[in-house]
């Protein structure tokens, strides 16, 4: 008889300063063939194994999850998990920085309640993003673990690939795993921690190098989440393995690969305040800027205009915004305008501008005023893609200067070889940590209090 293997999960990132809290509307929900679409593993059928695919919740990283939801959501599937029993293994994707205030480790908590459902014969697996916190009450409830290895994320569907192999050989061929895994006292931005350039390029290089000894299964580095004021917030080593020893061994070594680089961890673009950054480009060359304090792709609201106002008080031409999320706005430009009054709740700014021309495409206003162009968004919306400019009729070589609500750049941005710089912008997502808040983050911590030892525990 055919193996069953259910398939779910919750993948957000919540930035628990934001006052964005995330509710039914902020998810997408796919299910049954579209989720195994999107999932997209090499064998989606398999002629040992039927796959139950049931409900995979994923939304653009924003504030805290609402708690009835979560709490709903999490009823929701395991509603559908008890009615497919019996089961003989689990694929989670989750994201691993979720927030839901009043329960300190969700994806812990969801986890636990799956297993609760399942037999003890059941394997559980689970794929993560590499900005995910681990925790105990986690590794006890799961058999096998993988994480992304690359930041911007460009293997998300080897990732779900590498667990649901390392699942399927433990349900057909029973094979032995073991979880590892250790803190790091380390906790940075996902901006000070890329691994397209030193040191995370190579210390992710030699995870691959270290799945090749005999015993270990797979190893991973989780970098965590910054911008969550919890306990559990910080970097972590995480191995699986056939063979404790070696794999403790290797767990060590990632750790302490880590820890010994925290130095070095810095950003990968040139980095400057909003009142500098316009005397340090180069006004004949085609720039990016990145607007970093207000990114949604890390939890931030999108809607700030820190750096719209000060280009427009500076009387800065040619620029592009792409783009600002503003309801109200988009709304209002339904009823033809000439002037709009864009007013700001998170930094209490409020400017007015005329308007020169404008056209709406796809709940997008795209308004051109003084020589510079917004885009305002109907949603919060990341401008990552080419085609997100195309969609929308614009030609990038018409402006000077780009300016995107982004920490490091878009593997598709990065390409145009543009200059490109972060601004270091106020926002929930501030690259500024001295400005952060840390009432529950565990102490010491890097780069919070730089002058500790790490004690390592394996
Ligand atoms: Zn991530």
């Amino acid at each position: 008889m055919k193996k069953k293997i259910f398939i779910c999960g919750i993948h957000t990132e919540c930035c628990s300063y934001s006052t964005l809290i995330q509710n039914k509307k902020d998810f997408e929900v796919l299910s049954s063939k579209k989720l195994l679409k999107y999932i997209n593993f090499p064998y989606s059928k398999h002629e040992n194994i039927t796959f139950i695919p049931n409900k995979f919740y994923r939304s653009l990283p924003g504030g805290p999850v609402d708690k009835k939801f979560f709490i709903k959501t999490i009823n929701n599937i395991t509603k559908g998990l008890t009615k497919s029993k019996p089961i003989d293994g689990i694929l989670l994707i989750m994201h691993g920085a979720m927030y839901v205030k009043g329960i300190s480790d969700p994806e812990g908590f969801f986890i636990k309640k799956i297993r609760s459902k399942v037999s003890k014969d059941c394997k559980i697996s689970l794929s993560y993003d590499l900005h995910g916190q681990m925790t105990d009450t986690i590794i006890k409830n799961i058999d096998y673990f993988a994480a992304y290895k690359t930041a911007p994320h460009i293997d998300v569907k080897q990732t779900y690939y590498r667990a649901m192999k390392m699942l399927i050989n433990g349900i057909l061929k029973n094979k032995k795993n073991h979880i590892i895994w250790e803190k790091i006292p380390v906790l940075v931005s996902g901006e000070m921690s890329s691994t397209i350039v030193e040191p995370c390029k190579k210390i992710y290089e030699n995870l691959n190098i270290f799945n090749k000894i005999k015993g270990v299964n797979d190893c991973n580095l989780l970098i965590g989440y910054v911008w969550a004021d919890t306990k559990r917030a910080t970097a972590s080593a995480i191995v699986n393995c056939a063979d404790i020893n070696i794999g403790k061994r290797i767990c060590k070594k990632i750790a302490l690969s880590y820890w010994n680089n925290r130095f070095k961890l810095v950003y990968d673009m040139q980095s400057y305040k909003l009142n500098r950054i316009f005397h340090v480009i180069n006004k004949k060359r085609f720039t990016i800027l990145a607007d970093s304090g207000d990114n949604p792709t890390a939890g931030g609201v999108g809607s700030r205009i820190d750096v719209l106002e000060h280009v427009f008080k500076n009387k800065i031409q040619n620029t592009l915004f792409a783009g600002i999320f503003n309801e109200e706005i988009y709304r209002e430009l339904k009823n033809k305008k000439n002037r709009i009054v864009i007013k700001d709740t998170f930094s209490k700014k409020k400017i007015s501008i005329s308007i020169d021309k404008f056209y709406l495409k796809n709940d997008n206003a795209i308004v051109t005023s003084n020589y510079n162009t917004i885009i305002f968004t109907k949603y919060r919306k990341p401008f990552h893609y080419l085609s997100d400019f195309k969609e929308l009729n614009i030609n990038l070589k018409k402006y000077k200067i780009l300016i995107v609500k982004s920490g490091y750049l878009s593997p598709e941005l990065k390409k145009l070889k543009a200059d490109n710089f972060m601004i270091l912008t106020d926002g929930f997502v501030t690259q500024d940590f001295k400005r952060i808040k840390n009432f529950y983050r565990e102490k010491p911590i890097y780069p919070f209090q730089k002058k500790f030892r790490y004690n390592i525990a394996i």
